[in-house]
């Protein structure tokens, strides 16, 4: 057993702390404040390989590996969750791309992505299908050499600047088992593609929005590996690679909530004495990096599963569960222990608490996570 990054993983870990301390402190509020996307970053971040740092070499990629984009990520929601979700928006749903595009597809889409000439989205979710997919409306039907779709898609990630989204729709309304339904890839300049910003309580710097399909019509070389019913299987297999990666998103937003929280119990003098000389404050921070360090093992054995070609379903939906869960449990006591300070704007910590809690609700909410688990352990009865 080998509890070691190699000195590769060592390297990108560093370099994603390091570009992130640089880059994101100067735009993060005001890209909160504002709900402003941070393009400049963005772009950098394609230069550097932090975008769609899954994708392989042969489509313009880095070719890194699950773990190696968990470790990335929890550097970048360290330092802040805002600006960490809206650079990984823009290759959500790329794995998609490369394991089931077409060559045509991979050649177009994919190198776009990685080098950050090209914002990418994934809309599944719809007013009536969240949690549950197997709801999903939205009608894509063949016309010629066409799909004509019409539906709705809601709460969907860079629906308002994105150049193309992978959009789950019903091909077939009659097939049986989860055959209904397939991916379109639509670029968003298409007649017919609307949509609307949403406003929200935290990661303000990425953008949400609500898609309307109407009579949008797209080729029949923009569905996804050029044949139909594949959809749903192809999201759940997406779902259990990305949430394991997603699960770091918790992991780095409580570490650098921990980190806040230290820094200031040192600092704040109270009866006579810093916070952190009371043995409250010190349980508590005891706590705290227990909860990490645990949700980090988790994480990083969810990926390195996936890395080894095994996708463990049981493992990754744990990840995705504690990690969130603890993002939020954490940057709550962090708060806390900042007393009115950390209710105030001029602390980054309102910032984090408000960036917390979506962690438990997309990519599966946690009891979708919980389901998946005791499915697991209990198997048929
Ligand atoms: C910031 C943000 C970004 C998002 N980005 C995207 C995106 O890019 N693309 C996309 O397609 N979607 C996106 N979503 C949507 C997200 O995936 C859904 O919100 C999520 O899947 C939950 O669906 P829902 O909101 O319809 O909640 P529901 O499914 O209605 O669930 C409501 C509550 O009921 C619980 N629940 C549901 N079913 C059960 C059950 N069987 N047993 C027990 N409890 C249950 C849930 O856990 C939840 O707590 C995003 C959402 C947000 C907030």
């Amino acid at each position: 057993m080998d509890f070691q990054l190699s000195n590769e993983q060592k390297d990108i870990q560093s370099a994603a702390r390091e570009f992130a301390e640089k880059e994101f402190p100067e735009v993060g509020p005001d890209c909160d404040a504002n709900n402003e996307f941070p393009e400049d970053v963005w772009r950098k971040a394609g230069e550097l390989g932090f975008v769609g740092s899954t994708i392989p070499e042969e489509h313009g990629g880095p070719g890194l590996g699950f773990l190696d984009q968990a470790l990335i990520l929890e550097q970048f929601w360290r330092v802040d969750p805002g600006v960490a979700q809206a650079l990984i928006n823009c290759s959500f749903g790329s794995e998609l791309l490369w394991w089931f595009g077409t060559d045509e597809q991979k050649e177009k889409y994919l190198p776009a992505v990685a080098e950050s000439r090209k914002k990418m989205g994934m809309a599944t979710t719809e007013p009536e299908a969240g949690s549950d997919v197997s709801n999903v409306s939205t009608r894509a039907e063949k016309d010629g050499s066409d799909y004509v779709i019409n539906g709705n898609k809601v709460m969907i990630g860079n629906a308002t600047i994105a150049d193309f989204v992978l959009v789950l729709c019903v091909t077939n309304p009659e097939a049986g088992g989860h055959k209904k339904w397939s991916f379109l890839i639509v670029e968003t300049d298409t007649p017919g593609y609307d949509a609307t910003h949403a406003e929200k309580m935290g990661t303000r710097a990425a953008d949400l929005g609500d898609i309307f399909f109407s009579d949008c019509r797209v080729p029949e070389g923009r569905l996804l590996g050029g044949k139909e019913g594949q959809g749903f299987y192809q999201l759940m297999r997406f779902f259990d690679h990305s949430r394991a990666y997603v699960a770091a998103h918790g992991l780095g937003l409580a570490q650098g909530a921990m980190e806040q929280a230290v820094k200031h119990v040192k600092k704040r003098v109270a009866f006579g004495q810093p916070l952190a000389a009371f043995q409250d404050v010190q349980f508590t921070i005891a706590v705290m990096d227990t909860k990490i360090e645990t949700a980090r093992n988790l994480i990083y054995k969810a990926c390195w599963n996936l890395d080894q070609g095994t996708v463990n379903k049981r493992l990754v939906a744990m990840a995705k569960w504690y990690g969130a869960r603890i993002g939020v449990e954490v940057v709550d006591e962090a708060l806390q222990l900042h007393g009115g300070y950390g209710y105030l704007k001029d602390y980054p910590i309102e910032r984090f608490y408000r960036d917390a809690k979506v962690i438990e609700i997309y990519e599966g909410t946690k009891a979708v996570e919980k389901m998946i688990i005791a499915r697991e352990v209990l198997g048929r009865y």
